[in-house]
């Protein structure tokens, strides 16, 4: 039952669910921020072809929504197709299947989507289900509501055809199994050189969505969400302005509404590359332990213009256009 349907038949039969959701190539460069590369990436260009960016040197997964972009594939659909492959990449361990266990040994995945009418889906803590940006989708499609969380959002999977999935590998199981030895949390900065993916496209019809799936932090406590799945933390859409997207510790993200904070700014005149800048200022001027932990943000405008910036060197993002996929070092606060 598609949401409209559900919500009219909701209210007729009189379920208290009225209030409806209306209500309701490689430009691999070690450098500093000021290489050509980065600095090209803020300047005026005018939108020739789709454009598909995301978060971390996730190469193949920007390829897949690149090419799905030129192939005529609508901006969410191309996102989510593009997120899924590291959703299904066992070796990546912050994302999907494979995914870092919570201190209970759990796999629990956060997603969203937001598309280019504003519309948007969400699961969070989400157990034995790879594809979570997809099933974030259906929610949004399927059901009268944004988010499902848990055993809901797993139950609903299984209704929407998703298989159950052991999501936790033999070395992801060993690593708990050594970190519970001496367990201590604390974030790691650039773990593994890759984090939450979170990918923003721009269709051959000018559209924006974008799509963001993480399985959060490595070893958090046990019913932990981040921003990842957060409408407006992780992730946020203007079709009108733009759309932006958030990786690294969600706390900060969260208190800060980043994603949110971009496209606002965007909307106000700033160029993705300042608002993604002034985002990250946000976290750093209320924070004072922010050389502690890492947090990075990509954004894109209406015109296809790019940016980027983050608070740790290393931080770098993929731009997909004209067949070219770009993977570029952002901008930092702190050099390494
Ligand atoms: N933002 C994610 C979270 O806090 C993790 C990350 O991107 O590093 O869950």
């Amino acid at each position: 039952m598609k949401r409209r349907t559900f919500i009219k038949n909701a209210s007729i039969s009189g379920l208290g669910l009225a209030v409806g959701s209306s209500a309701l190539n490689c430009d691999n460069n070690p450098k500093s921020s000021s290489t050509p590369e980065t600095k090209s990436n803020t300047m005026k260009t005018p939108l020739k072809s789709p454009i598909a960016i995301c978060t971390w040197a996730f190469v193949d997964a920007n390829a897949k929504a690149g090419q799905a972009l030129e192939n005529g594939k609508n901006a969410l659909d191309a996102a989510i197709a593009g997120v899924s492959v590291e959703e299904e990449n066992l070796k990546n361990t912050t994302v999907g299947k494979g995914g870092t266990p919570d201190r209970a040994g759990n796999v629990t995945l956060d997603a969203c989507v937001m598309d280019s009418t504003g519309d948007c889906g969400a699961v969070v803590c989400a157990e034995n289900i790879t594809h979570v940006a997809a099933l974030a989708k259906q929610v949004m499609t399927e059901t009268p509501h944004v988010m499902l969380a848990g055993q809901g959002a797993e139950e609903f999977a299984y209704t929407q055809g998703f298989k159950k999935e052991q999501l936790l590998t033999e070395d992801s199981k060993k690593a708990w199994e050594t970190w519970k030895k001496s367990p201590e949390y604390k974030p790691i900065i650039n773990i593994e050189n890759h984090d939450t993916i979170g990918m923003l496209c721009l269709d051959k019809d000018g559209d924006i969505a974008g799509a963001c799936t993480s399985s959060g932090l490595s070893y958090k406590m046990k019913g932990r969400v981040g921003d990842s799945p957060i409408i407006g933390s992780g992730l946020f859409i203007d079709n009108a302005i733009g759309g932006a997207a958030a990786t690294g510790l969600g706390e900060e993200i969260m208190k800060t509404v980043g994603s949110f904070l971009i496209v606002e700014l965007m909307r106000n005149g700033m160029h993705p590359q300042q608002a993604c800048e002034e985002a990250v200022r946000r976290v750093t001027s209320k924070n004072p332990n922010y050389k502690d932990f890492q947090v990075a943000y990509i954004a894109i405008n209406k015109a296809g213009e790019t940016g980027a910036y983050c608070i740790h060197e290393g931080f770098r993002y993929m731009k997909y256009q004209d067949g070219v996929n770009h993977n570029i070092l952002s901008e930092c606060v702190v050099k390494a």
